[in-house]
């Protein structure tokens, strides 16, 4: 009772997001490996809304500390500047393993870093979960597939990827860490799931990571004409984020240990993001969303995705403007 009250008053003081009240039984402790970045601090907020207590783990190479600070001070939550690349020892009873630079830009800066962060860091936290008994969510990719030449890609395609080409030190380095994974479960009986997580969008993403959405919703907020390379008739399918951490936090707590995809099944073509970002943009009656999700809906609609995304670029483009001079 005397918890309840605590999480009762902490909350009316609004400091903080309201967090559930968990019994110490079903309270866990969760390391999330890049907590600070756009997947990992969604998925913190989902985690600490519902009750566990949060080590996050960040080396800020693409995240910030901003993603993650409305928890800073909570007593279930703590933010760790360390590098995965080095050992790390603390006492946990889940993983979710998410650092590894994801855009190309990022992840084709520093080929190098990119190879141990998803070596060297994968084995680092496989060896952290095997120590103390945690099991272990890797955030892979659809990028393990490559070039496919299956449509659509199901689990059991083993891909088409070329090991010497640029985004080879992010799809091999990917490639390995499943790999990782999987001896450590079959010799050390470790318990790992693997979620292949395919084009995701939200607020905190990269502004300027030269994606598709980004590009548009950028165009279009700064009044410049949107991109559309060719005719625009070519499909993609973007998940948005909260649907995304909602498959992360239900693959983690079943009992799936095969690889998983995590994505929108459904395609626009480019021509159909370019109209609509636009029009949404040009109504500029952006809901305002409150400054986190609460997760209660199944299926994120693609508009309503998209107007909270708007929302959060709109406001880190003023954020930049009154900043530009400090
Ligand atoms: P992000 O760049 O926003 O987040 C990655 C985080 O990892 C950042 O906070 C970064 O600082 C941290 N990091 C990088 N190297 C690190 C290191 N050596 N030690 C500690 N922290 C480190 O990217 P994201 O979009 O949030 O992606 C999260 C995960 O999901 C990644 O593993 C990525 O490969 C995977 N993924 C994302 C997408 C997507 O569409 N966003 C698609 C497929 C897979
Ligand atoms: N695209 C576009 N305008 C842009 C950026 C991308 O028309 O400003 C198109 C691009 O040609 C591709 C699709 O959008 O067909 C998705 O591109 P993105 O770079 O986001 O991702 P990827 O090709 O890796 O899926």
């Amino acid at each position: 009772l005397r918890e309840k009250i605590r999480d009762l008053e902490q909350s009316l003081s609004q400091k903080y997001p309201p967090v559930k009240f968990l019994s110490e039984k079903d309270r866990k402790r969760i390391l999330i490996t890049g907590g600070a970045g756009f997947v990992g601090s969604h998925l913190t907020d989902k985690l600490m809304m519902d009750g566990h207590e949060v080590t996050v783990v960040d080396n800020f190479f693409t995240g910030r500390k901003r993603n993650v600070e409305h928890w800073i001070g909570h007593e279930n939550f703590e933010l760790i500047n360390h590098d995965v690349v080095e050992p790390l020892y603390i006492e946990v009873d889940q993983i979710y393993h998410l650092a590894s630079p994801a855009s190309p830009p990022n992840y084709m800066y520093n080929p190098i870093k990119t190879l141990k962060t998803n070596t060297i860091g994968t084995l680092n936290m496989l060896g952290l979960a095997k120590r103390v008994g945690a099991r272990l969510l890797l955030a892979s990719t659809s990028e393990v597939y490559g070039d496919p030449e299956e449509h659509p890609q199901n689990e059991e395609y083993w891909g088409h990827v070329n090991p010497i080409g640029p985004r080879a030190c992010y799809d091999e380095g990917k490639r390995v860490a499943e790999t990782m994974c999987y001896a450590y479960m079959k010799q050390e009986g470790v318990e790992v799931r693997v979620a292949r997580i395919f084009n995701t969008f939200g607020s905190r993403m990269h502004m300027n990571d030269g994606r598709v959405v980004s590009n548009f919703i950028l165009q279009a907020l700064q009044g410049e004409p949107l991109t559309v390379y060719g005719t625009g008739s070519q499909t993609r399918a973007f998940q948005y984020v909260s649907d995304l951490v909602n498959g992360l936090v239900l693959l983690m707590n079943s009992n799936i240990s095969s690889p998983v995809n995590l994505g929108n099944p459904e395609e626009h073509t480019i021509l159909e993001f370019a109209r609509l970002i636009k029009s949404l943009v040009g109504k500029s009656s952006h809901p305002r969303p409150s400054h986190i999700c609460m997760f209660v809906c199944l299926q994120v609609p693609l508009e309503e995705g998209l107007n909270k995304t708007i929302h959060y670029f709109s406001r880190e483009l003023e954020h930049q403007a009154n900043n530009q001079y400090i």
